[in-house]
């Protein structure tokens, strides 16, 4: 089986051919820091580390970069707001950045590159671009990209014309009054005297917002890129106007083989985002749920799809991963009493069996609902030969070790906090062996009517007792 990406690109579903053989330049675009990040940049981050997950599971090099774009108006309006030095800001909500993003399990990229630790490759790249025509100068001392000299590259990513574009573009395009077309795009800005700038032939400014990406990925990667990824958001003109400005540059097409975007998280059916002002931090939401919960919130929907964000929803997923989580509790609970022998109860045809479809889920555009999905059924079935069948010891650490596998694609286990603490029942491990250990010994005294008010109250927190000839074993529900 081959694995498939959806390419934005082509608009189709497709074998994933590298350009060379199983190594993978990854690029994916980072956060602007002016603010600490909400939900919809988690939502980003924790899908493309699932997506680089999985590549380096099926066993190719990722080489794996996201930048932080700590200059740009929204860094420097923010600052003046605050009174603060715009370096200052972006440094603090980077840090923030990377703190969540720890906290989620998203794997720290090979190369976290900033804008201003580039202003030197920047300008020269913008210097090749103006020497090769592909840019002028205006007399306000800006530099655009003149994209009536790739005109036909014009839509080549969002599929439209011009004048569908010209219409619909939004606030993402700028409108100058020194530009020759309103679709072309600034590289370089001059910067007012009281505001942050670097000196260039150009005169004191600094970079436009999609030049960065263009730079920095060549530099830590490659100029021609096996995957591109981000929000759909970043289609146009952002994704666009890189794959102008890097093929002009570089005269090598495509500049990325395939490009990867994400779906919006939203609510109420609206993009999540800070100029709609309809967000939530991470760190808020993270005040109310588990990481691991936000993370399998996540990671349950298909990248490409929406996701409506609300706090029953994330309840709900906290629901479902907590079956996870008690299956693998199960699983613990029963090696204390399993027996030494060689009996593996059928686990390990469950265990294969189990790999090939998540495999095959995942080598379905990183369908990570329907991977996860085998993972329900596989729990349920691992509860259910543990109370019936008693399987060896042996068998049930290759069941931990192959949930830690997946665990190394999906990360929906690694923030393992007790199912008890976040469960409804209530009741801690030793909380649970404490009342057995009442009911063993109401059971001793022949009180039968205290043994099974014991075994009834536990039932109704979910958890089950069997009587068995090892003794007392016990599971949540
Ligand atoms: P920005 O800092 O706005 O450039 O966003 C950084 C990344 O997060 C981009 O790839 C955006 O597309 C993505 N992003 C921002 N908001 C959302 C959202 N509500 N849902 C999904 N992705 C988002
Ligand atoms: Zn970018």
């Amino acid at each position: 089986m081959a694995l498939k990406i959806y390419n934005t690109l082509t608009r189709e579903l497709k074998d994933f051919i590298p350009f060379h053989g199983k190594k993978v330049n990854m690029y994916v675009c980072g956060p602007t820091v002016y603010d600490h990040c909400h939900l919809g940049h988690a939502r980003s981050y924790v899908s493309f580390d699932v997506i680089r997950r999985y590549l380096s599971y099926r066993g190719y090099d990722v080489n794996y970069i996201s930048n932080i774009t700590d200059v740009d108006d929204k860094v420097i309006n923010r600052a003046r707001e605050s009174g603060e030095d715009p370096l200052e800001l972006s440094r603090k909500f980077t840090d923030s950045f990377i703190e969540d993003m720890e906290t989620l399990a998203v794997l720290s990229p090979d190369t976290r590159p900033k804008v201003t630790e580039h202003i030197n490759e920047i300008i020269s790249t913008i210097e090749t671009l103006v020497q090769k025509g592909a840019a002028y100068v205006t007399h306000k001392g800006n530099v655009y990209y003149d994209l009536t000299r790739s005109e036909e590259k014009i839509g080549v990513l969002s599929h439209q014309t011009a004048e569908g574009l010209l219409e619909g573009s939004g606030s993402r395009v700028d409108v100058e009054d020194d530009k020759r077309y309103q679709l072309d795009f600034v590289l370089w800005k001059v910067s007012p005297e009281d505001e942050i700038g670097w000196d260039s032939p150009w005169g004191r400014g600094r970079p436009g917002w999609h030049i960065e990406c263009s730079v920095m990925s060549a530099k830590y990667g490659s100029e021609q890129l096996d995957i591109h990824g981000g929000g759909m958001d970043l289609i146009f003109p952002h994704h666009e106007a890189e794959i102008h400005q890097s093929e002009s540059c570089t005269g090598k097409h495509p500049f990325s083989k395939y490009w990867m975007h994400n779906g919006f998280l939203t609510i109420d059916k609206e993009k999540m985002s800070k100029s709609l002002g309809n967000f939530f931090t991470i760190k808020e939401v993270l005040g109310k749920f588990p990481a691991g919960t936000i993370r399998f919130f996540i990671v349950y929907t298909h990248y490409r799809s929406t996701i409506d964000f609300s706090e029953d929803a994330l309840e709900e997923a906290g629901r479902a991963r907590k079956r996870l989580l008690n299956s693998i509790s199960n699983v613990e609970h029963a090696l204390d009493s399993a027996p030494e022998d060689d009996n593996d109860a059928g686990l390990d045809e469950l265990i294969d069996t189990t790999r090939d479809e998540f495999m095959t889920a995942m080598d379905d555009d990183f369908n990570t609902r329907e991977a996860i999905g085998s993972m329900f059924v596989f729990g349920r079935k691992v509860n259910s030969i543990i109370s019936s069948e008693n399987p060896g010891r042996e068998a049930l650490r290759r069941v931990l070790d192959f949930f830690a596998e997946i665990d190394g694609v999906l990360g929906i286990f690694t923030e393992k906090e007790s199912p008890s603490e976040s469960d409804d029942t209530g009741l801690s491990d030793e909380e649970i062996n404490g009342m057995i250990e009442l009911r063993e010994k109401a059971r001793a005294e022949k009180d039968w009517a205290k043994a099974d008010a014991i075994r009834d109250e536990l039932k109704e927190k979910g958890i089950i007792i069997e009587d068995g000839k090892e003794g007392v074993r016990w599971r949540r529900e």
